[in-house]
């Protein structure tokens, strides 16, 4: 049988672009898919040819090479040689042709056959945790030994959920492959789509017999003690993940992973922001006035610092270096330190007098210079 000429079968031009073949290609694909068209034995055959053809005139060299010397020039590397195509390859070629995460590739992905669904179906789910760190933990890194509850492979049975060996049987409904077509409405119409058989959820066997602690599930509910390694510089409302970590599979199904939720315990003397870590000074108006030397809490133990004479409320000072490290792994943040006055909430009368006679002495009429007064311009230091 003579073969039909490949822009034919698309219903192309010769002069036409990389991008008009392509959509033709689609259209055709659409047309004849097998799925939608079981009545008719032609349509598998026309499903191939424009297979053939789009694989061909997308290909340049293919395609010049046809362009000269029609089938000829293509000898035994044109095509997927006629009738001898493989269906699967012509599915693979759909990622390309429909884009990953089109609803094609998903529909047309489970007629590829059963491996894909069947590990899909069985995979365990994730597991969600949380940690708290305090922030010394954070500002180190640390390692966790964490006992989580989950489901875990049942030793009984390696998993397999079987009593014994001969209490394992191939499943009656999908035959052993463990997907079962479907018939489902989409927006194009009747398609056939492939989901993972339900009486064996996907594993392409029964159980006649079932493994005693696991009730033929393969796993069973227990703890486990996990190893989480969390880098420095971790922030709450981070999550850390462990591939195949979280829940196994029934039956030997691959397991989930474990999500690692990061929580943050509140520091007494230091506060948070970022890699930046704030501490509010307190100090009462003598030493403010006199200045003092004074020891500070940071995230790696108390420093001193010298509070000079003259220093006023909600002076900033930064002690660089002395934050937390950056999540990715360079730098440290600073530590700011606010100054706050302590003002006497109850005095006595020996200090009431004391206060009187200041009240009215000249150097105690606030008479603050621009620098003192710049609000904003404080507020823009602590945060630079
Ligand atoms: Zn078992
Ligand atoms: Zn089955």
């Amino acid at each position: 049988m003579a073969k039909k000429d490949y822009y034919e079968v698309l219903g192309v031009s010769k002069g036409s672009s990389k991008e008009e073949i392509k959509k033709a290609y689609r259209k055709t694909a659409m047309k004849y898919h097998p799925d939608r068209n079981e009545d008719d034995p032609k349509a598998e055959e026309k499903f191939k040819e424009a297979a053939e053809a789009y694989e061909v005139l997308s290909d340049d060299n293919k395609r010049a090479k046809y362009d000269r010397f029609g089938h000829a020039g293509l000898g035994g590397q044109g095509g997927f040689s006629g009738n001898n195509m493989n269906m699967e390859d012509i599915f693979s070629q759909f990622g390309d042709i429909f884009g990953g995460d089109s609803p094609f590739s998903s529909m047309f992905g489970g007629s590829r056959g059963g491996g894909g669904a069947r590990r899909q179906s069985n995979r365990g789910n994730n597991l969600r945790i949380k940690v708290k760190l305090t922030l010394d933990e954070i500002n180190a890194g640390v390692n966790k030994k964490i006992k989580v509850k989950k489901y875990i492979g049942c030793k009984t049975c390696g998993n397999s959920g079987a009593k014994d060996k001969g209490s394992v049987s191939t499943c009656g409904t999908c035959g052993g492959s463990g997907y079962v077509r479907k018939v489902a409405s989409t927006f194009l119409g009747q398609m056939q789509t492939t989901v993972s058989c339900p009486s064996c959820s996907g594993q392409g066997t029964t159980i006649t017999s079932k493994c005693n602690p696991c009730k033929g599930d393969g796993r069973i509910y227990g703890d486990e003690t996990i190893n989480i390694d969390i880098p420095a510089g971790v922030s709450e409302g981070m999550q850390l993940s462990m591939s195949g970590k979280g829940n196994i599979g029934k039956r030997g199904g691959r397991p989930g992973d474990l999500l690692i939720n990061i929580e943050e315990v509140e520091h007494e003397e230091l506060q948070r922001d970022g890699v930046n870590l704030i501490h509010e000074l307190y100090v009462n108006f003598a030493d403010a006035a006199l200045g003092t030397n004074l020891e500070v809490p940071t995230i790696e133990g108390r420093v001193k610092i010298k509070l000079p004479p003259g220093t006023q409320a909600g002076k900033i000072f930064r002690l660089r270096g002395k934050g937390l490290p950056s999540i990715q792994g360079y730098g440290k943040g600073d530590q700011l330190i606010h100054v706050s006055i302590w003002t006497p909430k109850t005095l006595s009368s020996e200090e009431r007098n004391l206060l009187e006679r200041l009240r009215t002495s000249k150097n105690f009429i606030p008479n603050p210079s621009k620098s003192e007064k710049g609000f904003f311009d404080k507020m823009r230091d602590y945060f630079n």
